[in-house]
């Protein structure tokens, strides 16, 4: 018998499938760590290449169960860090640069490196429009480093940035405003996140989008760390529409490995009532679509008054 990954001899079970110990250790290391280096290889070579061995470990059906993370704090807490340094990386991005260009999502997943961000003057005074841009693509940048994204074909991520980046971006806006114990989501310099109409828009409309959220992010006292693990779970959905099947097949495991992940999290942090802190979480699922679904409407509201407004092109999906 031979390992499903490299083919070397091996008789040994790991993370569901016939694999040898140094697939298995690899695979542990590798699937929420740092980066993998996306390569251009056509013909898999797992032996060499640890993104195609990734691949191959993935598409061999390698996966985890929340027991196999139970006896392993040390990696939870490296996954856990990793995710910590990249959403560092995007708030460094939010308070220190602007964005010249008007990238379609399809430029920005087929861009192989990391977005090119312009330094922002000290005084530099920030639109509403161009904080809602900065953010934007500094989720992209930040969904660009996860090692599933790059796993997908182009059309896929396309797929995947465009339906998630903005549910992100409410969710990250309203996680801050409870860090900075506020009541409402307001852009990093404090300001309004909505335009001044003339006529104005629905105010229990804006409140909505303000509060709610955050009012029920403060009520369950979210920590960065559920923060992280949450939205990386919201990230992976193989349940997105228009998905191939590889790459459902795809985010289904990484989707399964982060909620094991989250699940062992809250039962750790919460022991007995961490299946209750568990739902709570995954309860904002349904909370950031309304959040999502207000916004449209505003937005709408918005484009009746000004039929001007300036759009972008990251934006055309929505609208
Ligand atoms: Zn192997
Ligand atoms: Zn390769």
């Amino acid at each position: 018998m031979s390992c499903l990954i490299c083919q070397k001899p091996t008789t040994s079970f790991n993370y569901g499938i016939l694999s040898c110990n140094a697939c298995k250790i690899f695979f542990r290391r590798v699937i929420l760590g740092k980066p993998v280096a996306k390569c251009s290889h056509t013909a898999s070579v797992p032996l060499t290449c640890r993104f195609c061995r990734l691949k191959k470990c993935i598409e061999s059906g390698m996966s985890f169960q929340s027991r196999d993370i139970q006896s392993d704090c040390a990696t939870l807490t490296k996954w856990i860090n990793n995710l910590k340094v990249l959403y560092a990386h995007r708030k460094l991005l939010i308070l220190n640069c602007r964005f010249d260009g008007d990238p379609t999502i399809e430029e920005l997943a087929a861009l192989p490196g990391p977005l090119i961000f312009q330094s922002r003057p000290k005084h530099y005074k920030m639109g509403i429009l161009e904080w809602g841009v900065l953010i934007a693509l500094s989720t992209i940048d930040y969904f660009k480093k996860f090692n599933f994204l790059n796993l997908l074909e182009l059309k896929d991520q396309v797929i995947l940035i465009q339906q998630s980046f903005s549910d992100f971006d409410t969710l990250s806006g309203s996680f801050k405003a409870v860090e900075l114990k506020k009541a409402e989501f307001l852009n990093p310099d404090g300001t309004d996140i909505f335009l001044k109409m003339d006529s104005g828009v629905c105010q229990v409309l804006e409140n909505n989008i303000r509060c709610k959220l955050v009012g029920r992010m403060c009520e369950l006292k979210i920590t960065l760390e559920e923060f992280l693990l949450l939205t990386a779970v919201f990230l992976c959905n193989p349940a997105l529409s228009d998905l191939s099947s590889s790459a459902k097949s795809i985010l289904s495991t990484y989707q399964r490995v982060y909620t094991s992940v989250l699940l062992h999290y809250c039962m750790m942090t919460h022991q007995q009532n961490g299946t209750t802190r568990f739902t709570d979480l995954l309860s904002l699922f349904h909370s950031v679509k309304i959040a999502h679904q207000e916004i449209r409407t505003h937005y709408y509201f918005c484009i009746i008054q000004k039929p001007n407004l300036p759009f972008r092109n990251m934006f055309a999906h929505e609208f």
